[in-house]
């Protein structure tokens, strides 16, 4: 396939990277980052969008999104798909999708799950929005890039699914490391308290995969001073993008909410910018109850 790639950063670069290794044709474009090897690059978006089958964007928001895809479209060929692989609100997804549309383009939203080391090793987790025909075209792409891509409904839909994930992820992570320092202070050994949870009726992801006490569990980003893995600031991110659907939808998301508000004050007001994700269990160990 021919293939336009506009967002060559952190994720793009190997998903792009990818692609090329399994024989595909990819025109890149990015504002600062350099080529991947094999990867040719264009002097715009909408050069890199030119005659191609599919154009992939992985772009750091939703407002950049929209003004990527406004260069784009016009440059894309009848027929193409724009297969935007970023996180961005469910709206703006919806948006770019009726503007693909009225051009005559299909659109996929399909944001990922499984980070860097997900798209290096190409088993990315896809969650899609958009017609049954565009996700067909798109199909042998995803299983190049990732191990898993779910068909999630309409435009928009794969965003939901990102972003209700990862509202889960954040507040599980949260009370797992809430729980992990009131044990600590309750004088309960840290491996006693991961051997008793990991198989009890508080498992979770966070506690069996991804446990944030060093030592403890399997390897994690605990067990390497907390460094990221999955920043704090990302996940700030994401669940900004869910409080930001939950108001629009009026939806109910107090724990989300509180989530929201503890990564903000973590990341912007303490010292989580840089950190990973899981590295509130230091913070609450150095904390006091609050009245
Ligand atoms: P990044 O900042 O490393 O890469 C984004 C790239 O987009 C940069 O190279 C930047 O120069 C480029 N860019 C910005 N504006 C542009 C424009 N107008 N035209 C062309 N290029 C432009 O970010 P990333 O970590 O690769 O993340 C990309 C997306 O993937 C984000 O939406 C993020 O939320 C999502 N995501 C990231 C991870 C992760 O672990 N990094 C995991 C899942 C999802």
């Amino acid at each position: 396939m021919k293939i336009g790639f506009i967002g060559l950063g952190n994720m793009g670069s190997p998903m792009a990277a990818n692609l090329v290794a399994a024989g595909h044709a990819v025109t890149g474009f990015d504002l600062a980052a350099p080529a991947p090897e094999g990867v040719t690059m264009a002097a715009s978006a909408a050069e890199a969008a030119t005659g191609q089958d599919v154009v992939i964007t992985m772009l750091p928001n939703g407002a950049i999104l929209k003004s990527v895809a406004a260069e784009v479209i016009p440059a894309m060929a009848k027929g193409a798909v724009l297969l935007d692989c970023s996180t961005v609100e469910v709206d703006a997804a919806r948006e770019v999708a009726g503007q693909c549309e009225a051009a005559g383009l299909g659109f996929l939203d399909a944001p990922v799950s499984g980070g860097v080391g997900g798209a290096a090793a190409g088993t990315l987790t896809f969650m899609v929005g958009g017609s049954d025909a565009a996700f067909a075209t798109a199909k042998p792409l995803f299983d190049i890039m990732g191990q898993k891509a779910v068909h999630c409904g309409p435009a928009g839909n794969g965003q939901a699914a990102k972003i209700c994930n990862n509202m889960i992820l954040g507040v599980t992570m949260i009370a797992t490391c809430e729980a992990f320092a009131l044990a600590d202070k309750l004088g309960l050994a840290r491996d006693k308290m991961f051997d008793v949870v990991s198989t009890s009726s508080g498992y979770s992801w966070t506690m069996n995969a991804y446990c944030p006490a060093p030592g403890v569990g399997p390897q994690s980003p605990a067990d390497n001073g907390y460094k990221p893995g999955f920043a704090a600031e990302l996940m700030l991110k994401d669940l900004r993008l869910s409080q930001a659907a939950a108001e629009a939808a009026d939806a109910d998301t107090p724990m989300g909410q509180a989530a929201a508000a503890l990564y903000e004050q973590f990341v912007e007001r303490e010292d989580g910018k840089g950190m990973d994700f899981s590295a509130m269990l230091p913070r609450f160990e150095k904390r006091h109850r609050e009245l």
